[in-house]
């Protein structure tokens, strides 16, 4: 499966190693999630952390895509 690792944020594309620093930081001020979107369908995504099992960081659509590439 293809995993997405650059998302849109506004009309910038950040990598997932800055949206989960942007999503920290937010979380520490308390300031809302910004609103990733994906580059390619615009879907909502939320950035995921590099798991414990060896699976890479990488966005995921809050819901599924047809027809998107980048949704798993
Ligand atoms: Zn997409």
């Amino acid at each position: 499966m293809p995993k997405a690792t650059t998302c849109k944020l506004g009309n910038r594309i950040v990598s997932i190693e800055d949206a989960l620093l942007l999503r920290a930081g937010a979380a520490r001020w308390r300031r809302p999630v910004p609103e990733f979107s994906c580059h390619e369908c615009n879907e909502r995504v939320r950035p995921h952390k590099k798991g414990t099992t060896g699976q890479a960081a990488h966005f995921e659509h809050r819901t599924r895509s047809p027809g998107c590439s980048q949704s798993a």
